[in-house]
């Protein structure tokens, strides 16, 4: 490579960041490797005992029978979108709950697919009580969609209230997991969920690009005896059954190394346990929330309902949002995410999540936010966000 070459396009280093925001988080060590092993066909017998595999941990982890469940080869918002365009045809009525960013953009994605879209609104940080949705379900909708953890507000939504309000109306349960999958209880069969997708780098600390996906038999009833074909070519759930089903006939050409790196991102929560991985998430979260109490910062969901593993905070009146960010990536290699919406600038969001979900990644974060928050001249006992955080219980 010429000198010239080598300036103007150089090496790839990208720098060693502590992933504390709202997504992507760190990846754990084993997924990297399993990335960088040797790529085969996306027919390769091999890739097709994987594809079986990474299906039955995916049941796994959804807490599902569903034979319909599997990776959709994008990012969540793909999963959200192959959700919505599955089952609504044009015309169709839904019901989309919106509370954040992400109710609202699977209100967007229901109208692009045709839906006439009910919206059902609450303040945001806010989760909706069957109540709520009385309404909107008097008229019928084909499907209601809701956010399970909404990364924008750090809300956690209760799901079985939901489910069985919306079951008694004879309408189908969406439910967005993209930032629940792998850091709390998701039990799709249990709360009779018809169709619910996740995202890989949220707490499943994959890199992004693969959304898992589970559907219902009576979602896939729906979509077996629709009228007109799936608008989406490339997300259409019968095209796909047959890859990911016995038939194995080519559809795209799956992303492997993605699969690779998936397949052991979940292999790594099972051999956790389920119920350690969500205690963990759970712990490490009460942890933080005890040291960002003592340095005076307050959550901004609906008391009751925080997330573990998104932590939406109100920023001091005293910091500046963007330069105490700033710092923490440029000193301290911290990302956090700031607001998004109606929080923009008031809520700063600390990410929890999968492998960044650690004792020591909270006592970093309290310490390298001490400094800088005190040197913006909030008040602050030195030393105490960490003491409170260090106080197990
Ligand atoms: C991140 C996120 C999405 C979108 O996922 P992408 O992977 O960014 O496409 C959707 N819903 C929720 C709740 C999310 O947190």
């Amino acid at each position: 490579m010429t000198d010239q070459l080598a300036k103007n396009y150089p090496e790839l280093r990208p720098p060693l960041r502590t992933l504390l925001g709202p997504g992507p988080s760190d990846i754990h060590p084993r997924v990297l490797e399993a990335m960088a092993k040797p790529t085969v066909g996306h027919l390769d017998p091999y890739y097709l005992e994987l594809m079986d595999r990474l299906q039955a941990m995916l049941r796994t982890l959804f807490q599902t029978g569903n034979a319909m469940t599997f990776a959709i080869s994008a990012t969540g918002s793909a999963g959200m979108e192959a959700t919505v365009v599955n089952l609504i045809e044009p015309g169709d009525t839904m019901a989309v709950c919106i509370n954040g960013v992400f109710g609202q953009r699977m209100a967007d994605v229901a109208t692009r697919a045709g839906a006439q879209v009910i919206r059902i609104e609450k303040t945001w940080g806010q989760v909706f009580t069957a109540d709520d949705l009385a309404p909107a379900l008097e008229r019928k909708p084909k499907v209601v969609g809701i956010v399970m953890a909404e990364t924008s507000t750090g809300a956690g939504q209760p799901i079985e209230e939901i489910s069985r309000a919306v079951h008694d109306a004879g309408s189908l349960l969406l439910v967005d997991a993209v930032t629940a999958l792998g850091g709390m209880p998701v039990c799709v069969d249990d709360w009779q969920i018809d169709a619910i997708y996740a995202g890989s780098q949220k707490c499943l600390s994959c890199p992004p690009g693969l959304a898992p996906v589970s559907f219902s038999e009576a979602a896939m009833e729906v979509i077996r005896t629709r009228k007109s074909s799936v608008q989406s070519w490339y997300l259409d759930t019968t095209m796909l059954s047959s890859y990911w089903g016995t038939e194995r006939a080519y559809h795209h050409t799956a992303p492997i190394n993605m699969t690779y790196g998936l397949y052991e991102a979940v292999r790594l929560i099972l051999e956790e346990g389920l119920d350690a991985c969500f205690d963990r998430h759970l712990q490490n979260h009460r942890a933080l929330r005890r040291g960002l109490e003592a340095l005076g910062i307050g959550y901004a969901p609906q008391t009751g309902y925080e997330l573990p593993m998104l932590n939406a905070v109100w920023i001091p009146k005293e910091a500046d949002d963007a330069w105490t960010r700033r710092e923490l990536l440029r000193r301290y290699g911290i990302e956090i995410g700031g607001g998004l919406g109606d929080f923009r600038g008031r809520v700063w969001r600390i990410g929890l999540m999968g492998y960044a979900s650690r004792m020591s990644n909270v006592l970093w974060l309290l310490a390298a936010l001490e400094q800088l928050l005190a040197e913006q001249g909030v008040p602050i006992e030195p030393g105490s966000g960490i003491a409170a955080a260090s106080r197990f219980e």
